[in-house]
């Protein structure tokens, strides 16, 4: 198995831990290069399996890992020592979707931008664009893809709580969530699939935060 190629992350299927961080290590590269997870930002987790997750741990620039920056985290019990306080947020969409292999966090100025300004809708829904058709579940440019919008929150117990009632009672197609003046939580079926979503997602929030500049016509 290599650890530069991004083949190794599209298995929806249960891993080794020590396959999981190759996985995550592959995305975090790839996510580095396309400044998605500044300086230290950013967290990524691969399903092991039923009951267990590989995540980054804190504080390390995430387009650099090495194989002791991931973390072993059962889904449900403590917290692994050297976790970020976001881990309970990974593990809330693995507890309630046993579909979800993936999880990514990353921050762009487009994310922290246009987070704040929906905030107060509460979604953000790119509609019309040809490339919806790369996010997963989204059939053709005419089916809306769903952002939803949180306040960002240090207590995050409270906001895993706002997030997994809100993605229960969303309707439509909901491809991931920002966090206000925060950044971008996505996910998928495989690591892949994640990766697919959160490049996906940062081009069209680009296209929407490149429409507020434009001035009409003269
Ligand atoms: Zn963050």
């Amino acid at each position: 198995m290599t650890t530069d190629t991004l083949g190794v992350v599209n298995r929806a299927s249960e891993v080794s831990f020590a396959e999981a961080a190759v996985e995550i290590i592959s995305v975090g590269r790839y996510l580095g290069q396309q400044g998605l997870v500044p300086a230290t930002s950013g967290n990524f987790s691969r399903r092991v399996d039923a009951k267990h997750i590989a995540i980054t741990a804190s504080g390390f620039d995430k387009g650099f890992l090495r194989p002791e920056h991931i973390l072993f985290s059962a889904i449900d019990g403590p917290h692994p020592a050297n976790s970020s306080a976001e881990t309970d947020l990974h593990r809330a969409l693995y507890r309630n979707d046993p579909e979800i292999n993936g999880v990514l966090h990353t921050h762009s100025v487009a994310q922290t931008l246009l987070s704040a300004k929906h905030l107060e809708a509460g979604e953000l829904h790119f509609e019309g664009y040809e490339i919806q058709k790369a996010l997963f579940g989204i059939p053709t440019h005419e089916v809306p893809a769903i952002l939803l919008v949180f306040e960002n929150d240090q207590d995050i117990q409270a906001l895993e709580k706002r997030v997994t009632q809100r993605l229960k009672e969303a309707n439509g197609v909901v491809v991931g969530y920002l966090l206000s003046n925060h950044g971008l939580y996505t996910w998928g079926a495989s690591l892949e699939h994640a990766r697919r979503h959160a490049v996906g997602i940062e081009f069209l929030l680009n296209c929407e935060l490149e429409k507020l500049r434009w001035k009409p016509a003269a």
